[in-house]
């Protein structure tokens, strides 16, 4: 096909491994070749031969007012007239600590990082040094970022390309991280008896993003705060994906459960790279230069990274009702899809939460990795490709979570559920 982005994916091959600068993109489990993005706007991706399509991945969740929000543009426009990265403090670092600290009552201090895999590395490790334990730990189909530690059992692109446990992670590296079930607390429970005063911490993205979307169960995550309180061990919510995505005070605000240490990454850049992790004092200023565990970034605290995110976090205090409009969303999206579904009488699986959301080709009701590797990646690719051609950009992995933005308005969920109807009519009848 003689399209600019067949052009420019055959050309990024013979330059970057697989032609993409992260795996998931190169569209590897739903067939075809990737669309190369020109430009986007609000709730639409623009490619470099001009289709248009719904983006419903939002940069794979920092977007939650939709793409580059002017209030968001306006501010790094103004902060690029001051330079780019001075390498040394600066007031923005400590007015974006002091919004994420009132934002998340567990923050009691916050170390700013460059992405989401850097915060859940330095968080482990922080752990190890605190607790002086060394196993962590996980959750099968949990991912937690390309850090040697967590690239066993893992979800996300992983999961994707069918090679959970990466080569290159040394066997003692991969010996220190236990893979637990999530929604069993018999599993963990049964880990920590079986490894005394050996764990140093349990790292859990509260609400799954990257097994496809799974729900805890009621009490579960509570559960989780017992175990590692019983047996001395740090707990840890990897929210990335749902920090500020579920609630202005991260999905730990919605389950009422304190982690001892949280990462972030995704919202609070507004779409610029950082990552962050904090917690409790005590346990943070074990960090240098406060502490010895030692941990750094020359683009650290980056000046715009830290505009676009204080911008971001500041969108989301003043508009606090747009947790409930994105819920609404979700679920005029759900329901919708349900219904064709129904129709059509098949009985896939939708889990949805907020504006986070899976159609899995299952009937089995998704609780755990193992519920979602039941789901037909084959009708999910055709289901993508589908949507794709119909202009609704999908996650291209069945194993990852949609993202609803607040720039979705009626109109773009009346296209995205005619594009569903008119692809799931053509797969089924
Ligand atoms: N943790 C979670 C829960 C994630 O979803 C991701 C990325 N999707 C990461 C960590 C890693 O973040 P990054 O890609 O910014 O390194």
């Amino acid at each position: 096909m003689g399209t600019l982005s067949n052009t420019y994916f055959e050309k990024a091959k013979t330059l970057i491994p697989g032609g993409v600068n992260s795996p998931v993109r190169a569209f590897k489990s739903v067939g075809g070749n990737p669309v190369f993005i020109q430009s986007a706007k609000g709730a639409y991706l623009k490619d470099v031969d001009g289709n248009e399509y719904i983006d419903l991945i939002g940069s794979w969740g920092p977007m939650l007012f939709g793409q580059a929000h002017p209030v968001i543009e306006n501010a790094v426009r103004e902060a690029l007239s001051d330079g780019f990265s001075f390498g040394a403090p600066s007031l923005k670092e400590v007015l974006i600590a002091e919004k994420i600290v009132s934002m998340i009552p567990s923050f009691e201090k916050v170390r700013l990082v460059n992405s989401g895999t850097e915060a859940t590395m330095a968080a482990i490790r922080l752990a190890r040094a605190y607790t002086k334990r060394d196993k962590i730990i996980k959750f099968e189909g949990c991912y937690h970022g390309h850090g040697d530690s967590f690239l066993i059992a893992a979800g996300s692109g992983v999961a994707t390309l069918g090679t959970p446990d990466s080569p290159g992670v040394t066997e003692s590296t991969a010996r220190d991280t236990l893979t637990a079930v999530f929604n069993d607390l018999n599993s963990l429970s049964n880990l920590f008896d079986a490894n005394p005063g050996a764990v140093a911490a349990v790292i859990v993205e509260p609400v799954v993003g990257n097994m496809g979307l799974v729900i805890p169960a009621d009490g579960y995550l509570a559960g989780l705060r017992s175990l590692c309180d019983q047996h001395g061990a740090l707990l840890i919510f990897d929210e990335v994906m749902t920090g500020f995505r579920q609630s202005a005070s991260g999905y730990q605000g919605v389950c009422g459960v304190q982690p001892d240490l949280t990462t972030l990454g995704k919202i609070i850049g507004g779409g610029l790279p950082v990552g962050a992790y904090g917690g409790k004092g005590k346990i943070m200023d074990m960090i240098a230069p406060a502490g010895p565990v030692y941990q750094a970034g020359t683009l650290s605290g980056n000046p715009l990274a830290t505009t676009a995110g204080l911008a971001m976090l500041n969108l989301i205090t003043n508009d606090l009702a747009v947790y409930e409009r994105l819920a609404s969303k979700g679920e005029s999206i759900k329901n919708g899809i349900r219904q064709q579904l129904n129709s059509l009488g098949k009985k896939y699986t939708i889990n949805q939460l907020g504006s986070m959301f899976t159609l899995f080709f299952t009937d089995v009701a998704v609780n755990n990795f193992n519920d979602a590797k039941t789901a037909d990646l084959n009708l999910f690719g055709q289901y993508f490709q589908g949507m794709l051609r119909r202009g609704v950009y999908l996650p291209p992995s069945q194993f990852e979570s949609w993202f609803i933005s607040d720039a979705i308005g009626d109109d773009e969920i009346a296209k995205i559920l005619a594009a569903s109807e008119a692809t799931l009519t053509e797969m089924f009848s």
